[in-house]
This record gives C-alpha cells, sequence and structure tokens, in this order.
C-alpha cells in the first residue's frame, strides 16, 4: 500500500451501530415529549478532570447527549444527569474526583430523579470501582474509556435499574470510527489520531488506562479534519500519548510525518498542532515536515520529565540529557522560531540534589517557553511505585519551588523579546482577566491579549506587542 493511500478503517460493528442510534433517537423522542410536558429541557453537566484527551471524551458524550435533546449546564442544581470524567494520573486529581463525587449525595437525596454517571480512566482500575461502590452506592452508572461508544444504551438501562449499572471492558477493543456523536464546532477543534500507550514510563499509569497503543486511519483523520474546516473550525490539535509514533500500528509505512504532509494540504485549515510528542521518537522527517508546512505551528510539546540520565533511565523514557539536548538544537535549526514547552516531574525515586541540578541545567540550556512541573505522584501498580528511594516531601516542594521560579524567569524573559514584534494571532475570544479585551493565541501558542472590536473573533489578525507578562502578551491590532 503506498503512503499516501486511504484505506478504510475498523467500523463499529453495523449492529452495534444501529443499536445505539435507535437508543438515541428514543432518548430524543421521550426527551423532548418531557420537554412540551413540563415546559423544560432535560439538563446535563459533564465535570471533566485530566488531559486534552479527556476533555476530547467529554465533548464526544456532549455529543450524544445534545442528540438525546439534552442541553448542557454548568449548575449542578438544575441538572438531571452529571457525568464526573476522571483521571488518575496523579493521586490529587484522584482525590478531587471523590471529594466532588461524596459532595453531590445530598443533591441527590433531595432530588431522586438525579442520574449521577462516573467514567474515565479511574474506573479502570478495579479497586477505584469497588470504593466508588462501597463509598457512594448513590451513583447510577460507572463505565470505562474502552466503550465510551455504549454511553447512550448504559444510561437508559441505568435510568432503570435498581442498583449502580457497571459496565467497564478491561481490554481495548479495535478502534470504533463512526461514533454516533455529535461535536462541538467551535474554532478550535481536538482529533484524536491514536489512542492508548506503549511506552510504560515507570512512574504513569496511563498504558494501563487507555490501553495498548493503535493509530486511527489516515484516511479517518484526513475526513474528520474536512468535515471540521467545513463547520468552522480553523485550528485543529492532534491528540496522541505519543504522536511521533503514530502509524506503527497500522498496515504499510505510514509515519506521523505523513499524516502532517497530507493535513497540511486540507483546504480551509489554518492552523495545526499536535501533542505530545516523546523525544525518543521525534524524527528528522517530522521536524521537516513542520518546518515545511505552512500550516503546522511553530510549536512543540516535548515533555523531558528529568535532567539526570540516572532518572531519566530509571523513568524508562529511552533517551538521555545529551540526546534530548541534540534533539533542540536539531530542531531549532530548521524552525528557528518554534517555541518549546515541556512537562517536568520533580521527586521521582532516587532524585539526589545532584539528580535535581541536571534539570535545572536542561531547563537553562533549553529555555523552555513555558512548562508543566509535577510533583511525582505514587501511583499503584506501577514500577516506581515499588522503588525504595522515595523522596522526602519538604524536599520535593522545596526542589518544585525552585523549579517554578527557574522557569517563570526564563518565561518572563523570552517574552519580553517580543516586544515591539509583530505576530499573527487567531483570535479566540473576549479575555477571560479584562473583558474590555480580546485574546487570542501566536502561532508558537502565546496568549496575546489586545483591545478590539468583537468582530474580530475567529479571525488572524496582526498585532504588535506592546507589553509582556511571564504568561502572556499584550499589543494592539495594526491596521
Ligand atoms: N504522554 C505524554 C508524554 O509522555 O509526554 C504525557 C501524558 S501524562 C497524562 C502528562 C504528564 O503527567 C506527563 O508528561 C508527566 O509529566 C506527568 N505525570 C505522569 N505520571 C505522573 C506521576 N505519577 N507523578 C507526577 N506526574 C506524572
Ligand atoms: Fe505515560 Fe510515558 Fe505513555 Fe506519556 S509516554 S502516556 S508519560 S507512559
Amino acid at each position: 500500500m503506498s503512503k499516501t493511500e486511504r484505506k478504510k478503517s475498523v467500523e463499529l460493528d453495523p449492529q452495534e451501530l444501529q443499536a445505539q442510534r435507535q437508543i438515541i433517537a428514543k432518548m430524543n423522542e421521550k426527551n423532548l415529549y418531557h420537554m412540551q410536558q413540563t415546559g423544560k429541557q432535560k439538563k446535563a453537566m459533564i465535570v471533566t478532570y485530566g488531559c486534552q484527551m479527556n476533555e476530547h471524551d467529554s465533548e464526544k458524550l456532549l455529543g450524544m447527549l445534545k442528540q438525546m435533546a439534552y442541553e448542557e449546564t454548568d449548575k449542578r442544581e438544575e441538572a438531571d444527569l452529571v457525568i464526573f470524567n476522571t483521571c488518575c494520573v496523579r493521586e490529587n486529581a484522584e482525590l478531587k474526583v471523590y471529594g466532588n463525587i461524596g459532595a453531590f449525595k445530598n443533591l441527590k437525596k433531595k432530588n431522586t430523579d438525579l442520574n449521577i454517571a462516573v467514567c474515565g480512566c479511574m474506573m479502570q482500575q478495579p479497586e477505584i470501582v469497588q470504593s466508588i461502590k462501597k463509598k457512594y452506592p448513590f451513583v447510577d452508572l460507572v463505565f470505562g474509556t474502552h466503550n465510551i461508544h455504549r454511553f447512550p444504551e448504559l444510561l437508559v438501562n441505568s435510568q432503570t435499574a435498581n442498583n449502580m449499572l457497571v459496565e467497564v471492558w478491561e481490554e481495548e477493543g479495535e478502534i470504533i470510527e463512526g461514533v454516533p456523536s455529535m461535536r462541538k464546532y467551535g474554532l478550535k477543534g481536538f482529533v484524536n489520531i491514536m489512542f492508548g500507550c506503549n511506552n510504560f514510563c515507570t512512574y504513569c499509569i496511563v498504558p494501563y488506562t487507555r490501553g495498548r497503543e493503535r493509530s486511527r486511519n489516515m484516511n479517518d483523520i484526513v475526513e474528520e479534519v474536512e468535515n471540521l474546516v467545513q463547520n468552522g473550525t480553523r485550528e485543529v490539535t492532534l491528540l496522541g500519548q505519543n504522536v511521533n509514533s503514530y502509524g506503527n500500528t497500522l498496515e504499510g509505512d505510514i509515519q506521523f510525518a505523513d499524516l502532517l504532509t497530507e493535513l497540511n494540504k486540507v483546504e480551509g485549515v489554518d492552523r495545526i498542532r499536535f501533542m505530545t510528542s516523546h523525544p525518543k521518537d521525534l524524527s528528522e522527517p517530522v521536524i521537516d515536515a513542520i518546518a515545511a508546512g505552512e500550516k503546522l505551528c511553530e510549536h512543540i510539546h516535548l515533555p523531558f520529565q528529568a535532567g539526570s540520565n540516572k532518572v531519566l533511565k530509571a523513568m524508562n523514557r529511552g533517551y538521555t540529557k545529551e540526546g534530548y539536548l541534540a534533539l533542540v538544537e536539531r530542531i531549532r535549526a530548521k524552525i528557528p522560531n518554534a517555541s518549546l514547552t515541556t512537562d517536568i516531574i520533580v521527586g521521582f525515586p532516587g532524585e539526589t540534589d545532584e539528580d535535581f541540578e541536571d534539570t535545572i541545567d536542561l531547563v537553562r540550556k533549553v529555555r523552555f517557553d513555558s512548562a508543566f512541573t509535577f510533583l511525582y505522584s505514587i501511583r499503584k501498580g506501577t514500577p516506581a511505585a515499588d522503588m525504595l528511594e522515595q523522596v522526602d516531601d519538604k524536599v520535593k516542594h522545596e526542589r518544585f519551588n525552585r523549579l517554578v521560579n527557574e522557569i517563570n524567569k526564563i518565561s518572563g524573559e523570552i517574552n519580553a523579546g517580543y516586544v515591539g514584534k509583530e505576530v499573527e494571532v487567531l483570535v479566540e475570544d473576549v479575555s477571560k482577566t479584562n473583558t474590555e479585551k480580546l485574546m487570542g493565541r501566536t502561532r508558537q501558542n502565546k496568549l496575546v491579549n489586545f483591545a478590539g472590536d468583537k468582530s474580530l473573533i475567529g479571525k488572524i489578525v496582526k498585532i504588535k506587542i506592546i507589553d509582556a507578562k511571564t504568561f502572556s502578551l499584550n499589543g494592539e491590532v495594526i491596521i
């Protein structure tokens, strides 16, 4: 098969697809009848924790709910259905979920018709499902990451069941295309290009909750992007735990660079972004594709996690500090205006002061535009959880604060370098911090606030930067 040949991919079993569609249609009828009788539309609230992958799954759930004549709400008091889409990457996220579900106990007592569903990564762990059953018996439905497409049927069945309905698939199935969801067509759209992860970084729970890596076929991705663009989307972000290994599970020699090149040809799309890039798999053809593709934004999120080679090895990351620095040099040689962002973990088991200095040193050498910094969090079931030399909490926090200060100082300096320059901004909305202003992002993903008429929302405008802060830029429209 040639690289650009479009192969049709695995469809959801037609009978299953048909069954879900019929359920959606029935629910739609029932909810519209309810609205006629009561004058009230059924309302659903989705609370999402964690990464863009989860955000996008919530978007799919909302799409199905809208087809069932539910309206979205962010007010818990008026919701008929509340869904918690959970994350378990760090303990903090988990604790928040438990606290927030618990807070619905009284509301459920007052309103017995209220439906509560819990889904997402946490539910892929049997002990967590057990604890939900025990501590939160008022939850109506529990499902996992691999059977989201069965949500309409599960929802209906849970509404007539006497007890909590639990359906979690242990194993991921094939990729399911054609799920009867309806999406939000915004200015910016997320597109999954692959699911799961094969890397098994020793600290990370994701491979256990999202399953093995599976790439979607290129034709399905291109069709989805074309469809988004026809419905008004101007910027697309391709999602995968390791986008650089895209294609490994597909027939033929299809790689991420081929997908980028193909998507760069889609008419009407202005900007293409992607995340996350694993440094060990970021190939020269990908760098070349970004350099050549006028729609491919000059921003690479390239998590390095730790600067010490000893820690990187213990994390099973598959690269060294020197290898990472050499990769950054190659990126900057071919894409000089690329912004680089990263993820860093502080306090991985066995991390000494000296190891941490390597992290600081790498931050200073690369000079990242910004970084997500995390305190290492023990995840049961991962190899790092059993490593003996866990770092003292106080030491972790001290290192964390030092790192954040260093990163912010560099971000501020990089941003100051933009003052006086002209940038291209895709105008997204009214600014969240100052409603008198508009906000948008540059191709490098820099947040820019500026004064302008709301009619500019959705357009790409030239802005002159007049002031810089640590996390944003201020500018004025160039007329
Ligand atoms: N697949 C992406 C990658 O490899 O870069 C990241 C996925 S993960 C959801 C996002 C980030 O969470 C990781 O890059 C890592 O920095 C952080 N993370 C994952 N497990 C963690 C843990 N146990 N403790 C602290 N941070 C963690
Ligand atoms: Fe987790 Fe590593 Fe996979 Fe990222 S690449 S999802 S950090 S196992």
